[in-house]
């Protein structure tokens, strides 16, 4: 809920905002979003701004910026959850933030609706606006999906993936049931991308190092699945790079169908489009995302994808290229023209893109309200770094440069510690590498975190009637009455 005394205004505003806004005397800029580009966009626009200059508004459920790339290092046990998420209230000063879902973007009237996590929707105006509301997990309508599998796109899920995935194993390990234990120790993967590659490399090898604490559990018995459409992983690198880290993956084990569709996963079921089926007790679902539905509902122009269509100078433009005024997106949400390539003309969508977009944005937009000149988005990738787990990795550096194995995974976490916002984050995280290093990762599963209130829910539950005490022998009895009562 609103933080401070402008958004107390904002708030307030809220009743009389539809009928007449009043004219305010700072301009409001509303950033929709705070992950990579709201965050950076919002922070650059205060470095630049003061705050007599413009107020800032950030809006978001969550009251932390995530940065993804490390998520598969949350679930592998190998950095903290904690340490991947830049609270907005220490990472964003001067800043307001609103924390709710916006759920209508009216540019026309320049108002958004923000719906609280309790009490009602209420609606915010600003004179500029910046959307940064990322990417959702492209679901499909399959069979089971929705009831089964689990997305990979935030902490939460990360969090959640790894207690399920830790406690499969402690489950199976005090089951003799072999079809059972076959279920439980078997984890589907479904989108062999950067994130999904990632996700099952990472997984596979904590739940190799996490079966030897179960002597009645084999490191043979675990089966790793990954399902995908096409006939090669990870398309972000060359298709050399990518074979090689689909052998080097097969090697330990994991099993590829590609070329393949997941049909059903009805309870469990895994039923692929080649005719495979087996049980599985967890799904992972990684095939991919899309633009925030809320953009598609707007009344801002986007592209078949859903995307918010914008310039070289990220503000919004419709289909003949005129700008729309005001308005200003960047990263997952938005076609960015990508003068280097990138896919079909537009800048792929991941965190490198996102951040810079994002700063370049806070930039033209602080010279737009002094009425400076714009500068236009063009950034050469960097490169490529992937983690296949501890101490395995794939990476292309500065476009030619490629790295296999333990100088790749130097590479995957160098950049991204540096890439990670906030300085207290780098040091936790480099911290904790440390510490699993020195005192091995830490392995524990916390399943019961995702049901607290169960324990309770039994304790709640009235005891049943005692049970009969056996009947006491009688000595005198004839040795047709003994067996009768036996
Ligand atoms: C598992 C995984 C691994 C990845 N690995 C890499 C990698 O190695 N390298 C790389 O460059 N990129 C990687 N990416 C991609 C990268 O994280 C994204 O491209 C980047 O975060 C996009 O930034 P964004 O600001 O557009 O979206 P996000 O950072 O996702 O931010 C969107 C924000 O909008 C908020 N939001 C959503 N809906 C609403 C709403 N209705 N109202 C208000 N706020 C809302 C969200 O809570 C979030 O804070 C990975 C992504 C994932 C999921």
């Amino acid at each position: 809920m609103p933080q401070t005394n402008e958004t107390t205004d904002a708030a307030a505003e809220t009743a009389q905002a539809t009928v007449t806004p009043r004219p305010r005397k700072v301009p409001r800029i509303v950033v929709l979003g705070g992950g990579s580009v709201g965050l950076y966009s919002a922070r650059r626009l205060r470095k630049r701004l003061g705050r007599r200059e413009a107020a800032i508004v950030v809006v978001d459920p969550r009251p932390y910026m995530t940065y993804a790339p490390f998520l598969p290092e949350v679930s592998a046990g190998s950095i903290s959850d904690r340490d991947v998420v830049a609270p907005h209230n220490r990472a964003l000063k001067h800043i307001d933030t609103l924390q709710g879902r916006v759920t209508a973007i009216k540019h026309g009237a320049k108002t958004v609706e923000i719906t609280p996590e309790v009490g009602d929707p209420y609606e915010i105006t600003y004179d500029h606006l910046i959307i940064g509301l990322g990417s959702v997990s492209r679901l499909l309508p399959i069979p089971g999906l929705a009831e089964v599998g689990i997305g990979f796109k935030n902490v939460e899920e990360a969090i959640a993936v790894r207690n399920h995935v830790l406690d499969r194993l402690i489950v199976a390990s005090s089951t003799w049931d072999k079809e059972l234990r076959e279920r439980l120790l078997t984890f589907t993967f479904v989108g062999g991308g950067f994130a999904g590659i990632e996700a099952i490399a990472e997984i596979e090898d904590m739940a190799k190092s996490a079966v030897k604490q179960y002597p009645t559990i084999d490191a043979s018995e675990l089966r790793f699945v990954m399902i995908e459409g096409s006939d090669r992983i990870l398309p972000e690198l060359t298709l050399e790079m990518a074979n090689y880290a689909l052998e080097e993956m097969k090697k330990r084990g994991i099993e590829f169908h590609l070329s393949t569709f997941l049909s059903s996963c009805v309870d469990g079921n895994i039923v692929t489009s080649t005719g495979v089926e087996f049980e599985s007790d967890t799904v992972v679902w990684t095939a991919g995302v899309k633009a925030n539905p809320v953009i598609g509902e707007s009344d801002l122009p986007s592209d078949k994808l859903g995307r918010v269509t914008v310039n070289t100078k990220l503000q919004v433009i419709d289909e003949d290229g005129n700008v729309i005024p005001d308005a200003y997106a960047a990263g997952d949400c938005a076609a960015v023209p990508d003068v280097h390539g990138g896919i079909n003309g537009f800048c792929v969508p991941n965190a490198q893109h996102a951040v810079r977009q994002a700063k370049l944005l806070g930039d033209n937009l602080a010279s737009v309200l002094r009425s400076g000149d714009l500068k236009d988005y063009e950034h050469k990738n960097l490169g490529t770094v992937a983690s296949l787990g501890l101490h395995k990795g794939v990476a292309i550096l500065f476009g030619g440069l490629k790295l296999r194995g333990f100088l790749a995974w130097c590479a995957h976490r160098g950049y991204h510690l540096m890439a990670m916002p906030t300085i207290s984050r780098k040091i936790r995280i480099a911290t904790g590498w440390t510490a699993a290093y020195l005192m091995r990762r830490e392995l524990v599963p916390l399943g019961p975190l995702h049901d607290p209130r169960a324990e309770f829910r039994r304790a709640a539950v009235p005891p049943k009637p005692k049970a009969e005490a056996p009947a006491k022998k009688d000595e005198n009895a004839t040795d047709a009455e003994k067996a009768e009562a036996k």
